[in-house]
C-alpha cells in the first residue's frame, strides 16, 4: 500500500471522530474508508482543504505544485489575517505545463524551490501536490527531503492531491503532514505553565484577536495557534504546551488526539462564538492548565474576568436587544458553527427557526438538541426553493449564511448576513458577539428593504406576486390530486451520487421492513457515495406513519 493511500486509511479510521465513535467495535475494524465516487471533490477537493489549513502560516512560502489553476483556486480564499509576515498571500506555483506531464515535473519543483529560498528566504517551503503531479507519479516527498538536504531549511511535503476526496480529509492530510514534518522539530526558547495551542482556528476577519486579549490579561499563553496567524517556529514548538483547546471539530481532530497521545496535551472542543461559550472555553482552558500544574488561583482570576466581560457585552447589547427580541433567524451554515452562534443569537433575544446540520457531525447536533430542544428544527439539505419560500413567507426575517445562498435572501428581499469564511467582521469573544448583534441590527433595520419591496409605479404586477401565484397554484393542484403528490413525492431524487429516487427507497423500506440506514443503503445503494442525503433518508425512516400507503396499496413484505 501505497504511503498516501495508508495516511487516508490512517485519517479516515481517526478514533477521535464523532462518526467512528459512533460506531459498533465491528463497525469500526472496518473504518470510514470507502470508494471515491465521481463528484466526491465538488465544494473544494482534498488540496483545497490542505492549503485552508495551512496558508495562515503566515512566514513560509505556500508552493503548490501543479497546474496554476490549482493556485488560482486556492488563493486566499479565506480572509485569514496576520500581524506580521505577508509572505503566505505570495501564491507560488510551479505552473506545470505538457512537457512536464512527459517527462516529470520534479525538476522544475526542485527549481522552483531553489528559487524561492533565494528570493525570499523563508523559514520553510510548504510543498503542495495536486492531481496532474500525482497522476504522472512526480514524487515530491523525495523532492522535497533532497531541496530540504542541499538549502538547510526545512522543505515540508503536503501530499494531498485533490483527486484523494473532499475538503474535509485535506484539511487532516494537511494536519498529518505537519504532525510528521513540524511538529516537536523545535524547541521554544521558554515555556511556563500557562502555554496553550488553539487547534482549528485560521484567524478569519483577524477574530483570534478578539479572544487574545483575554487570555494575556489572564497570563495565558497561546504557544501556537494552528493554523491562525501562526509562525513556522510557533508550529515546531507547538508540542511544548500544557493544553489544548479544539475550535472546529471536523477540521483538524486528529492533531489535537495525536498530540495527547505523544505529548500528553490534554484538549477540549469549545467555541469562542456566544457570551456563554466563551465563558465556558475560558473556564475550560483555565481548569486543563491548573490540572497541569498552574496555580489553583488562575481560575479566580478568570471568573473574576468573565464577570466582567459578560456585564460589559450585555450591556453592549441591552439597547439592540428590544429591536431585536422575537426576530427569526434562519442559518444555513454548518459544523461547529451551526450550534455555537444558535447560542449566541438565543442570547440576544432572537428566535432561530432551523439551522442546517449537512456538515455537521453527531457531536454537533448533540449540541444542536441540547441547545434548542428536542424539536430543533435541523435542516439536511435545504433547496433553494425552500429557502426562498420560508424567508418568503416570513418565517424568517433573516438569513445567516454563507455567500452562495445570498441570492436566495436577496431575491426574497430579505435581509442576509454573511457569517461564513469570506466575512468581513470578526465574531469571535465577547466583543465579536457584540458586533454580531450590531451588523444584524443593521441588516434588519436597513431601510433598503423597505425601498426594494415596494412595487414598480409601471408594474402591476411583480414577478414575486406571479411566482407566488405559480406556487400557489401547484400547491393547489397537488391537494386537489393525491396521486399527484405521491408521484411527485416518489420522484424526488434522494441520492444523487447512486441516483436513486425516494419512491425507490420507500418500496424498499416497506418491502423489506428495513429500520435504518444502514439497511437502506445496503439494500439501495442510496447514501453510499458523497454520504450527504443519510440523514435525509433517516428522515424518511421516521416519518414513515405520514407517506405509508394504507394497508390494501401496501406491498407484500418480503425476508430480508
Ligand atoms: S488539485 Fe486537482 S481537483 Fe484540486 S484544484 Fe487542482 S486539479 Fe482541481
Amino acid at each position: 500500500m501505497s504511503s498516501l493511500s495508508s495516511k487516508i486509511q490512517d485519517v479516515f479510521n481517526e478514533p477521535g471522530c464523532g462518526k467512528n465513535q459512533g460506531k459498533s467495535e465491528k463497525e469500526r475494524k472496518k473504518g470510514c474508508t470507502k470508494q471515491l465516487q465521481p463528484g466526491g471533490a465538488a465544494g473544494g477537493c482534498a488540496f483545497d482543504g490542505a492549503k485552508i489549513a495551512l496558508q495562515p502560516i503566515t512566514d513560509v512560502a505556500h508552493l503548490v505544485h501543479g497546474p496554476i489553476a490549482c493556485e488560482g483556486n486556492s488563493w486566499d480564499n479565506r480572509g485569514s489575517k496576520s500581524s506580521g509576515s505577508n509572505l503566505w498571500r505570495t501564491g507560488f506555483t510551479t505552473d506545470i505545463n505538457e512537457t512536464d506531464v512527459v517527462f516529470g515535473g520534479e525538476k522544475r519543483l526542485y527549481k522552483s524551490i531553489k528559487e524561492i529560498v533565494e528570493k525570499y528566504d523563508p523559514p520553510a517551503v510548504f510543498v503542495y501536490q495536486t492531481c496532474v503531479p500525482a497522476m504522472i507519479g512526480d514524487d515530491i516527498e523525495a523532492v522535497c527531503k533532497a531541496a530540504s538536504k542541499k538549502f538547510g531549511k526545512p522543505v515540508i511535503p503536503v501530499n494531498s492531491p485533490g483527486f484523494v476526496g473532499p475538503k474535509n480529509l485535506g484539511n487532516k492530510l494537511a494536519g498529518e503532514a505537519i504532525l510528521d514534518h513540524v511538529i516537536g522539530t523545535e524547541e521554544p526558547s521558554y515555556t511556563t505553565p500557562y502555554d496553550i495551542n488553539i487547534i482549528g482556528e485560521y484567524n478569519l476577519s483577524g477574530e483570534l484577536w478578539q479572544v487574545k486579549p483575554l487570555l494575556d490579561e489572564l497570563g495565558i499563553r497561546i504557544l501556537c495557534c494552528i493554523s491562525g496567524d501562526a509562525k513556522y517556529r510557533d508550529v515546531a514548538c507547538s508540542h511544548r504546551a500544557r493544553a489544548a483547546m479544539m475550535v472546529c471539530s471536523k477540521s483538524m481532530i486528529n492533531i489535537a488526539r495525536k498530540m495527547e497521545e505523544r505529548y500528553g496535551i490534554p484538549f477540549f472542543e469549545g467555541s469562542f462564538y456566544g457570551i456563554g461559550d466563551t465563558s465556558d472555553a475560558l473556564r475550560e482552558i483555565a481548569r486543563l492548565l491548573i490540572e497541569r500544574g498552574a496555580p489553583a488561583e488562575l481560575m479566580e482570576r478568570t471568573e473574576a474576568l468573565i464577570a466582567r466581560e459578560e456585564a460589559r457585552a450585555w450591556a453592549a447589547i441591552e439597547p439592540y436587544k428590544k429591536r431585536l427580541t422575537g426576530k427569526k433567524v434562519l442559518l444555513i451554515t454548518g459544523g461547529v458553527k451551526s450550534w455555537s452562534v444558535v447560542a449566541a443569537l438565543q442570547e440576544s433575544g432572537m428566535e432561530v427557526v432551523g439551522t442546517s446540520v449537512k456538515k455537521s457531525t453527531k457531536e454537533d447536533k448533540e449540541r444542536i438538541k441540547e441547545i434548542m430542544g428536542e424539536d430543533a428544527h435541523m435542516i439536511d439539505d435545504m433547496t433553494p426553493r425552500e429557502m426562498y419560500k420560508m424567508l418568503k413567507e416570513a418565517k424568517a426575517d433573516i438569513m445567516l449564511s454563507g455567500g452562495r445562498s445570498q441570492f436566495v435572501a436577496l431575491k426574497a428581499k430579505m435581509p442576509w448576513l454573511d457569517i461564513n469564511q469570506e466575512r468581513h467582521h470578526a465574531y469571535m469573544g465577547y466583543v465579536g458577539m457584540v458586533e454580531l448583534v450590531k451588523e444584524i441590527d443593521k441588516a434588519l433595520f436597513n431601510p433598503v428593504w423597505e425601498q426594494v419591496r415596494k412595487r414598480a409605479p409601471w408594474e402591476e404586477t411583480t414577478w414575486e406576486e406571479r411566482a407566488d401565484a405559480a406556487l400557489a397554484a401547484e400547491a393547489a393542484a397537488l391537494a386537489a390530486d393525491p396521486e399527484l403528490a405521491r408521484a411527485q413525492r416518489r420522484a424526488a431524487r434522494i441520492c444523487k451520487c447512486k441516483a436513486v429516487d425516494r419512491g425507490a427507497i420507500e418500496d424498499a423500506i416497506l418491502a423489506y421492513g428495513l429500520e435504518s440506514v444502514e439497511a437502506v443503503t445496503e439494500r439501495t445503494h442510496a447514501g453510499s457515495g458523497c454520504t450527504g442525503c443519510t440523514g435525509t433518508i433517516a428522515g424518511i425512516l421516521d416519518g414513515i406513519e405520514d407517506w405509508r400507503p394504507a394497508p390494501s396499496a401496501e406491498p407484500a413484505k418480503r425476508a430480508a
